[in-house]
């Protein structure tokens, strides 16, 4: 069952038609039974994609701040193998990465085959961020669609699986999340008067993220919306694509791993023989 909202490409996308606060009908408690049995199935997908080596994993996490894209990677990262598995954070660009072309640090962090790479934040900062500033016009912010996408289909044909999610929250939800970082000196350290600053650019990044997703999001690098108010949900959703996702490989990676293993027992039988040989 589909828990998220797919983008198609070219499609118009209106954020305030998704509700934030959506569950699919579910409780708490059932969310956390299919997140128990989804969660082996997600540690073994990936296991078989680093072992297979034939593709890379490309998660893309995009929302406002908030949003739950910490808490998401680190529920990601507790049914993810760590040795295949690595986190890129897209803070403001440093003077040498603004020096460059805006895809070369994020290139740069691209998986290579067998390994998985969650980024958060992305290059479509590039096309939000620096679009609600002003920094770039909606012409520039054109050719960016198309270079991304450019990026990405290349990314792919060279055995990417790219997996893009933009955590969706409400005003309200993300107000009282700020506020309780405020009463909790845990949290507080994540804090900016930026973050408010922000807020009240909420439908200028409204429309950035429709525009952004409705002109990249193809087939090999589909968009989904996820609703993310209540966290469980969020996390739900997201795992439940990512098994859907990489369930359609599993007989491809199977078929490579089983054909290397008979390959290595035949070498063996192989060695034993001469062994044996030698032996007489
Ligand atoms: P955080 O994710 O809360 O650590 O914040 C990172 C900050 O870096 C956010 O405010 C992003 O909007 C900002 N950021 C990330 N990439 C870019 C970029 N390419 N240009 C400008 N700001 C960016
Ligand atoms: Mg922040």
């Amino acid at each position: 069952m589909e828990l998220t909202t797919l983008v198609r490409h070219g499609e118009p996308v209106q954020l305030a038609e998704i509700d934030p606060g959506f569950h699919a009908g579910l409780g708490k408690e059932q969310a956390a039974e299919r997140l128990e049995a989804l969660g082996p199935k997600l540690a073994e997908l990936t296991d078989l994609l680093f072992a297979a080596g034939m593709h890379s994993l490309l998660i893309v996490l995009q929302g406002r701040d908030t949003s739950g894209k910490d808490g998401l990677i680190r529920r990601l990262l507790t049914h993810i193998n760590a040795q295949s598995c690595r986190v890129a954070p897209f803070k403001q660009p440093t003077a040498e990465e603004l020096a460059h072309d805006y895809l070369w640090r994020v290139h740069a962090q691209a998986p290579a085959r067998g390994s998985i790479v969650l980024f958060n934040r992305s290059h479509y900062e590039d096309v939000l961020v620096v679009r609600v500033h002003g920094l770039v016009d909606a012409d520039e912010c054109s050719e960016r669609y198309r270079e991304i996408n450019a990026f990405e289909s290349m990314l792919h044909r060279n055995g990417a699986i790219i997996l893009k999610f933009m955590l969706h929250i409400s005003d309200e939800e993300q107000k009282e999340r700020l506020l309780e970082r405020e009463a909790d000196v845990t949290k507080s350290w994540k804090l900016t008067v930026g973050d408010w600053e922000e807020r009240k650019l909420w439908p200028k990044y409204e429309k950035a993220y429709e525009q952004a997703m409705g002109h990249c999001s193809h087939e090999h690098a589909r968009w989904r919306i996820v609703a993310s108010d209540h966290k469980w949900f969020r996390d739900l959703a997201v795992v439940s694509a990512l098994v859907d996702e990489l369930e359609p490989y599993r007989a491809g990676w199977m078929a490579k791993l089983e054909a290397q293993g008979r390959e290595q027992v035949r070498l063996l039988k192989e060695y034993r023989a001469g062994e044996d040989a030698g032996a007489v």
